[in-house]
């Protein structure tokens, strides 16, 4: 993709489409979204929801006042605790900000809850939902086995339709999915070896690391690749991982085993992901963008909030098809890849949309009409 063909993709995601009527047809009402932890995540999430025309944020919760609480009462999302502790609500008491309750509260009036609690914190918070009877999405760090069910847009969004609790799989696990599944369709099968080169840190933390240090997940193979089979189990793949000091996006190195008589090129694959949903396929060389720091440059330039990156961004120049084995690199921006993926995940839970891909186009639209692109 050049740089225009990749202007004008950004346009073709603007035009109305009728979709737009098709949602309006089957929804009654609009889908009320309780977000639990409006960190990274959280206050992500939390605008590409309030940016459908389905659903509205009815309240997003922090543990105290704090400077995103700022953010929450610049957008007009009621503001709750994430606890029920007296003493933990009291807290916002002396702070400029207005906190309405604890989670109990906001659970009360809210049809599902997209939990974006710092990783490990799910069979805490897991209860409350329970006890709430009320729908709930986890995020990346935590277990598949907590819900018993993962979410991926393109991978497994017909098995979500209308189930109570499910968790989109992580940054990584999505950047996989978005490339793998186009190939693993057509024939039902397919082997992966792949190395997650991956960030130290996001850009707003400063307790990670390394700084000066490659690395290594000594737990081999690591669990990424893996992941992708709690949510396309016919792709066997298995991962290597390392940090590396940087804070903008992950990197990919990828390996598919194509099956005996393919019938693909080079060309066709890259053909194939210009047409995928969310994935963005352009020359390194030719447009100068030969490193994440470019990629992100690009993405600031494109106007989205936070300068996010949706798609996953795949080197044209860097694919190659060797006899069976295709190899290629992607990057993928951590913070914002899983953000579009909650909104399609909320309408699989509810289930106001069965096609992923209708989904996938009302969900990018409303994010780019949202941010005026
Ligand atoms: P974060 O630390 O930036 O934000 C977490 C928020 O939750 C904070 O505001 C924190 O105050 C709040 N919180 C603390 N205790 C809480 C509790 N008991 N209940 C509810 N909220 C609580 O974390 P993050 O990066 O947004 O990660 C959230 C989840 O998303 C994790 O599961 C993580 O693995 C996953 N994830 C993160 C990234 C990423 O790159 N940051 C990418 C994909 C998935």
């Amino acid at each position: 993709m050049t740089l225009a063909e990749f202007a004008r993709f950004i346009g073709v995601l603007q035009a109305p489409s009728d979709h737009w009527q098709g949602i309006g047809s089957h929804v009654m009402g609009t889908t009320k979204v309780a977000i639990n932890g409006f960190g990274t995540i959280g206050k992500r999430v939390a605008e590409a929801v309030d940016a459908q025309p389905d659903m509205e944020i009815v309240g997003v919760t922090k543990t105290g006042p704090s400077f995103g609480c700022g953010l929450a009462a610049k957008k007009g999302f009621p503001l709750y605790c994430t606890s029920d502790d007296e003493e933990m609500i009291s807290t916002f008491e002396n702070s400029e900000y207005d906190c309405r309750g604890g989670i109990s509260n906001l659970l009360m009036i809210a049809d599902i809850v997209v939990d974006c609690a710092p990783g490990k914190l799910g069979p805490e918070n897991i209860e409350k939902y329970r006890g709430a009877g009320i729908k709930h999405i986890f995020q990346g760090g935590e277990k598949h086995s907590l819900t018993g069910m993962s979410y991926s847009s393109c991978a497994n969004h017909s098995q979500n339709l209308n189930v109570d609790a499910t968790r989109v799989v992580s940054c990584n696990t999505t950047g996989l999915s978005r490339t793998l599944m186009p190939l693993f369709e057509r024939w039902g099968s397919l082997n992966v070896e792949c190395t997650m080169i991956r960030r130290a840190a996001d850009p707003g933390d400063s307790t990670k690391g390394p700084i000066n240090a490659i690395k290594p997940v000594l737990k081999v193979p690591s669990h990424h690749g893996p992941d992708l089979m709690t949510v396309a189990p016919g792709i066997a793949i298995n991962s290597l991982a390392v940090a590396v000091p940087t804070t903008i996006m992950h990197v990919h190195a990828i390996i598919a085993e194509l099956p005996e008589g393919h019938g693909l090129s080079t060309e066709s694959v890259i053909e194939l992901w210009k047409k995928t949903p969310r994935v963005i396929v352009m020359h390194g060389g030719g447009n100068r963008i030969t490193s994440t720091a470019e990629i992100m440059e690009l993405a600031r330039d494109l106007g989205r909030k936070w300068g996010d990156l949706h798609e996953i961004f795949v080197w044209q120049d860097g694919v190659k098809l060797v006899g069976n084995k295709l190899y290629y690199f992607q990057a993928i921006h951590q913070e914002s890849d899983v953000i579009p993926e909650n909104v399609d995940c909320i309408r699989a839970m509810m289930g106001t949309e069965e096609d992923w891909k209708k989904s996938v186009s009302i969900t990018d639209e409303a994010i780019n009409k949202y941010y005026s692109l």
